[in-house]
């Protein structure tokens, strides 16, 4: 498996059979992000909610590579009013497709399509726990503070072995929250999001490596934005 930060909260996951997966494709309009979408190849999209940081440039890239949308139901509405196809689902529950599971998990945080003129609430934000085709889980916590699911829920149950979290602040859990939401999850591997793409939401993602490794098992894995970890 191999996992790459676009930045932002933006991942390509390309799998052991090759199956390339992206995770809130924010490209074009992302000043962190590396490459043009001519270099990205989207098989399954999975978002988290209809912000613009995070919604992207889903409908191009679905339209393009004829992606598997998963969402939740209400961004699925929307996208088919687009002629996209898009598979709507709701949180706790689980799809199977092209050999992957994906379940759909609480985030604490909220929803608009809030690239669209008129106010369109497009549902709940969520987080994803993706199962690969070796078993391998790896959480997506989407735009979250800190909740007591994790150390219940999506630690007991779903028992990932990976988790991409944010650091940012402001609009999610900072770094404080985010080494305590780490020791919950109790994972192996944290990699860091949604932080520096915007002064707003500046961190020092080393900082927060050294806190978390020195209190918890978890090993963090700080990424360059285009920068891949491979397991
Ligand atoms: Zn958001």
């Amino acid at each position: 498996m191999r996992i790459t930060w676009l930045g932002h909260s933006a991942f390509q996951i390309v799998t052991d059979k090759d199956l390339h997966i992206l995770i809130d494709p924010f490209l074009t309009e992302n000043p962190s992000c590396p490459c043009s979408l001519d270099q990205i190849q989207a098989d399954v999209i999975c978002i988290t909610h209809g912000h613009n940081d995070h919604f992207g440039d889903s409908l191009e890239l679905a339209r393009r590579d004829g992606s598997l949308v998963i969402c939740i139901h209400e961004l699925a509405k929307y996208l088919e009013c687009q002629d996209i196809e898009a598979v709507g689902m709701n949180m706790g529950g689980t799809v199977e497709a092209n050999g992957i599971r994906v379940t759909m998990v609480n985030s604490n945080h909220s929803s608009d399509l809030d690239f669209l003129e008129g106010m369109d609430p497009g549902g709940s934000s969520c987080g994803y726990i993706l199962e690969l085709e070796d078993g391998m889980k790896i959480y997506h916590s989407g735009d979250t503070g800190i909740f007591g699911d994790m150390k219940t829920v999506i630690r007991d149950i779903y028992r990932p072995h990976l988790a991409l979290l944010p650091i940012g602040d402001r609009f999610t859990m900072g770094p404080p929250e985010a080494k305590i939401a780490v020791g919950w999850l109790d994972v192996d591997v944290v990699i860091p999001m949604h932080y520096n793409t915007f002064p707003v939401i500046e961190q020092d993602p080393q900082g927060f490596k050294v806190d978390v490794e020195s209190s918890t098992g978890a090993k963090v894995v700080v990424l360059e934005p285009g920068e891949t970890y491979q397991e």
